[in-house]
């Protein structure tokens, strides 16, 4: 059966978040068997959002999670209560457990291939290369023999999974079976907190099933890890931010 793949993405209160979140929620459209977590990084679920994801017809929760104060931002905490979510709710929105979660920020690119053909055939954990990341054109594992025996990473190449999220995806079933989260630190990925929430998972690099490695000279590139330029605003009108911002 087709697996369900949860999407988690976190999002805030930025100026190019509805830009970025339309085309998040375009893309995602286009997908079936599909379950969207949105983290709300603030103390309330906000109404243009709310309404976007009603309009992709998609099943989602849309739930908000502020930051403590120990946690480093950029959506860390909400990915972590997003997990803690999953493992508590998991059978009141799936039918069986069979599926695979992918944590997707709101201002990635990616093509729809990577769903069907990576993400959805992911058994304990997939990965793939991810373009534009962390100083890499591409950041991905070096794979040799279909096995990963190290990475391509330009941004401390010496993490034992130096992958950003974007390039990796977790069966459910591993999920369900541990209490790992996203830790408020991770030492060994030098600050990024991938590498920590992979080992406290209990994987190794042998476990990785590599997506996309079959032909050495046809490789490409499904995600990336763009970021929207902040526009240069000089907007003084007071109520023009209510296009971006309305007042619930
Ligand atoms: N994010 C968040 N709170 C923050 C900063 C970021 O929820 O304070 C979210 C953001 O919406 C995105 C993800 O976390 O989905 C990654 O953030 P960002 O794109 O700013 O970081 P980068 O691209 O540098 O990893
Ligand atoms: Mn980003």
């Amino acid at each position: 059966t087709l697996q369900t793949i949860i999407v988690v993405t976190p999002t805030y209160k930025r100026l190019t978040r509805v830009a970025d979140f339309t085309r998040l929620a375009n893309t995602l459209s286009h997908l079936s068997n599909l379950y969207w977590i949105v983290i709300e990084d603030g103390p309330e679920t906000v109404p243009v959002v709310q309404k976007m994801l009603e309009r992709t017809n998609l099943n989602f929760t849309y739930m908000a999670h502020p930051s403590p104060p120990n946690y480093p931002n950029r959506g860390w905490y909400q990915r972590t209560m997003a997990l803690k979510y999953i493992r508590e709710n998991y059978t009141n929105f799936m039918r069986s457990q069979n599926g695979v979660v992918y944590f997707g920020d709101d201002d990635n690119s990616y093509d729809l291939r990577l769903f069907e053909e990576y993400i959805r055939k992911v058994n304990k954990i997939g990965m793939w290369g991810v373009g534009h990341v962390a100083g890499s054109l591409v950041e991905s594992p070096r794979v040799s023999n279909q096995k990963v025996v190290g990475f391509d990473a330009e941004w401390s190449p010496d993490r034992y999974f130096a992958i950003d999220m974007a390039g990796f995806a977790l069966g459910l079933q591993l999920i369900l079976e541990s209490d790992a989260v996203f830790r408020s630190s991770c030492p060994s990925g030098t600050g990024a907190l991938e590498s920590c929430l992979l080992t406290d998972l209990g994987l190794n690099r042998e476990d990785v099933e590599p997506f996309g490695f079959e032909k050495e000279n046809e490789r490409e590139v499904l995600v990336w890890h763009t970021k929207t330029l902040i526009p240069d605003i000089y907007e003084f009108r007071p109520s023009a931010w209510n296009w971006l911002f309305p007042k619930p």
